[in-house]
């Protein structure tokens, strides 16, 4: 379901400016432009349709602030955003729960919303953890973050620490304190960095101020950041949101380092590198393929290279089909292997059969065009520890599979006649 915004704002100008950016979010925006109208829209709602409110502080039926409350009490993640600037309203808005403050000053504010709104919809998939905190420090943080959307843990000592880290792959972040029972927290910093590096999980620190070398301390013991205290709301959740930003464009950059950039599959250097260990160490009950098109180049030829393409990445759309459990990686070009763990020589045959077959007897649309579109396999059931090896051995098997005439299987396992007989088509 798309998720809605509720915008309360009396300015025509500056609604339109918001709405653009709830739609650039891929979000729906529900305007209001006062308090009544706002009430009435919601009440006639689903209120787990809304994402959050963004509401201006200032409205003329509403002057200090109501329309905040209004949204706090609909349990609506709300940002304000205003055009007061003083002290005094600042601290009016930030003293309830708001998610955060915006002037309504230049183009860099409302950019700054634009990338509020995709955070908290992002926020919803990722886990902090607040540790070793004292009870006031930790109920504060717990209810910022939650205003944000994040999903919350709270622990008072360092092996619970390490256990929510083990059970929870979506804990991206783990705000320190210094008052743990089993261990201190430099030491625990130091040993969650023997499983965690620092792009996949944010340590922050948060330090009391009256001893200067603890910041230091903490950095040095693998901590990504510190702050101290006390911290104003804004500095708190601006450190947790550069921190998460940071790991999540890490990832991204892993992500297009590892994959394939038209079908979305793993690399070949990716295969490699998370393949070689584990074939090593186990090489038995494992399965592995060379795929490849067969009469691929007369694709392009015919219909040119973009449908080349549209044949590649429905291809790879098959074969993640039929292989979700398996390691799935384009070699180059039309070429594709499969690491297929646990699977047992025929089984591993068999479930190769019924991709080549599918492939085979579905034309696949591209464009106006009704393609019929074949593979060739060379599969390796008896693995070398030895990555490269077992490719060169399917690569061999894939040859004689392209010389006996193409569309088929050549494997290593010694069949059944009747078997054999449906391999080679
Ligand atoms: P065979 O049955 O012997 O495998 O013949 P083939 O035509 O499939 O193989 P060949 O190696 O002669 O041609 C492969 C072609 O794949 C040539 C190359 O232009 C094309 N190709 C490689 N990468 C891409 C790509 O990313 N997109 C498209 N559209 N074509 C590609
Ligand atoms: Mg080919
Ligand atoms: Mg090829």
């Amino acid at each position: 379901m798309q998720k809605k915004v509720l915008v309360i704002e009396d300015s025509r100008m500056a609604m339109n400016i918001v709405v653009k950016l709830i739609e650039k979010a891929g979000l729906e925006a529900v305007p209001a432009q006062s308090l009544t109208e706002a009430k009435h829209l919601f009440s006639h709602s689903i209120p787990e349709a809304f994402l959050c409110a963004i509401v201006d502080y200032s409205l003329p039926d509403a002057a200090n602030g109501q329309a905040i409350d209004f949204c706090l009490d609909c349990v609506l993640p709300t940002i304000v955003v205003t055009g007061r600037m003083d002290y005094q309203t600042r601290s009016d808005v930030l003293s309830r729960e708001v998610v955060d403050y915006i002037p309504k000053e230049n183009a860099q504010t409302y950019d700054y919303l634009s990338r509020l709104l995709v955070r908290l919809e992002r926020n919803k998939h990722i886990g902090v953890v607040v540790a070793g905190q004292d009870r006031a420090s930790a109920r504060h943080m717990l209810s910022l973050l939650k205003r944000h959307n994040f999903t919350t843990y709270e622990v008072t000592n360092a092996a619970d620490t390490q256990q929510l880290l083990r059970e929870n792959r979506n804990i991206k972040m783990v705000i320190t304190g210094a008052e743990f029972d089993d261990q201190n927290s430099t030491a625990l910093i130091a040993n969650l960095r023997v499983d965690y590096a620092k792009e996949r999980l944010a340590i922050i620190s948060v330090c009391d101020n009256d001893n200067e070398m603890n910041s230091a301390r903490y950095i040095k013991s693998g901590a990504n950041d510190f702050l101290l205290k006390p911290f104003c709301h804004e500095e708190f959740l601006c450190r947790i949101s550069q921190n998460i930003e940071l790991i999540e464009h890490v990832e991204a950059l892993t992500m297009m380092a590892n994959t394939d950039f038209l079908t979305g599959l793993f690399n070949r250097r990716y295969f490699f590198d998370k393949l070689g260990p584990l074939v090593s160490n186990s090489p038995q009950a494992q399965a592995l393929a060379v795929i490849d098109l067969d009469f691929f180049k007369q694709v392009n030829d015919t219909y040119g290279h973009d449908a080349g393409d549209g044949v590649l990445w429905k291809t790879s759309g098959l074969l993640k089909q039929h292989f979700s459990d398996a390691v799935i990686a384009r070699f180059g070009g039309e070429e594709f292997c499969i690491f297929l763990p646990q699977t047992p020589p025929k089984l591993a045959f068999k479930r190769l059969e019924n991709f080549r077959r599918e492939l085979a007897s579905t034309p696949m649309e591209i464009g106006a065009h009704s393609l019929s579109i074949s593979t060739s396999i060379g599969l390796v059931t008896q693995l070398s520890a030895d990555l490269g090896e077992t490719i060169s051995q399917a690569d061999k098997l894939l040859y004689q599979a392209k010389s006996q005439g193409r569309n088929r299987i050549v494997s290593d396992i010694v069949l059944p006649a009747a078997l054999s007989r449906v391999a080679s088509c």
